[in-house]
């Protein structure tokens, strides 16, 4: 019976009207991708993502999973009409555009390179940067991202200790997890990258205390989710030089309020949600393997736990 795949995301459709039939058809699915739903009985798959989010699922009794184009998935995790299970996108554009914003933007600040890039006063200052090893990264999440970041900035030498929820080994990385483990990570930290998922026990997970343990004028970049940094305290650290400079990619607000301070912070920079993005090349060859998995009754990747909410 041919299959019917509900891709609900019209905005990036034009990026996988031309691969996903293909690529079904190679993967020998019989199946028609539609962008209506206008009989959702009869919808086998769905693909997601929170930019056109559907809200009620219910209508979709046929529906085996909700193939999520997006790695965040807090906008649909609680969502309780949706019964079927969720897996969200993990692929190697995501993991590599993550890798290069977080290792450009830790190389920018472990480099000092600002005074140098805009320096009107013509100043010549020859004070050399610390080598890599010499900073300390709190990688705040070691999942499929943070891992890859954490890699990256151990092969240029970084000392870089990796934080999660469950105990992990990472080779060249030290391992913190859990409540116990965070202060450990944190304390003392010359820069900080935040590759946390957005769930209750995440969120402010950056508050005052927190960045109290960092090292005086330590850096931060958060390409997680906006909620993980308590802001007020951000901006307070900010301000009394606890905290050297933040760059941020993700936001509580996004588009980020044109009348929010951290558009006009001296020491903060805002990357527009643009750390990394999902690239249909490789995403639609995830969501064709799920599908295959899906149909030949084997255990489909990246499930997200409704319970954990990630
Ligand atoms: P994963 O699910 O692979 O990894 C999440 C990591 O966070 C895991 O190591 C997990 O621990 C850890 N974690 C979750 N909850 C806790 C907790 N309470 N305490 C300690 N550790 C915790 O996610 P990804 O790496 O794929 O993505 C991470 C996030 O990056 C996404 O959720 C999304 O918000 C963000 N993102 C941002 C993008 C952007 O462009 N700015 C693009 C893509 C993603 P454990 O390993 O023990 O489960």
């Amino acid at each position: 019976m041919t299959l019917t795949v509900f891709f609900s995301a019209p905005a990036v459709w034009e990026e996988y009207r031309d691969l996903l039939p293909g690529l079904l058809a190679e993967a020998g699915i019989d199946a028609r991708v539609v962008t209506e739903a206008s009989d959702p009985a009869v919808v086998d798959y769905i693909i997601y993502a929170p930019s056109a989010p559907l809200q009620d699922f219910t209508p979709f009794t046929r529906c085996k999973a909700v193939l999520s184009l997006w790695a965040g998935v807090e906008r649909i995790v609680g969502n309780q009409t949706l019964t079927q299970p969720l897996c969200r996108m993990v692929d190697n554009g995501l993991t590599e555009g993550m890798v290069e914003w977080v290792v450009g933007h830790a190389l920018r600040h472990h480099l000092g390179m600002d005074r140098h890039i805009v320096n009107p006063g013509h100043v010549w200052d020859a004070t050399c940067p610390p080598l890599a090893r010499e900073r300390k990264v709190a990688m705040l999440g070691m999942g499929a991202l943070g891992t890859a970041c954490a890699r990256a900035l151990a092969a240029l030498n970084f000392n870089v200790v990796g934080w999660s929820r469950t105990e992990k080994t990472t080779p060249g990385i030290q391992a913190f997890h859990g409540e116990a483990g965070l202060e450990a990570a944190l304390r003392g930290a010359d820069i900080v990258v935040t590759l946390l998922p957005k769930t209750p026990e995440t969120e402010n997970i950056l508050n005052a205390a927190r960045l109290s343990w960092l090292k005086p004028g330590a850096f931060i970049l958060n390409p997680g989710r906006g909620p993980l940094i308590d802001d007020a305290a951000l901006l307070a650290a900010l301000d009394s030089g606890q905290i050297g400079h933040a760059t941020l990619d993700v936001f509580r607000i996004e588009p980020l309020p044109q009348d929010h301070p951290f558009w006009s912070h001296p020491r903060v920079t805002v990357t527009p949600h643009i750390a990394a993005d999902t690239r249909a090349t490789g995403a639609a060859k995830v969501l064709v393997e799920n599908i295959r998995r899906s149909e030949a009754g084997e255990p489909l990747l990246h499930l997200v736990d409704r319970a954990r909410g990630y």
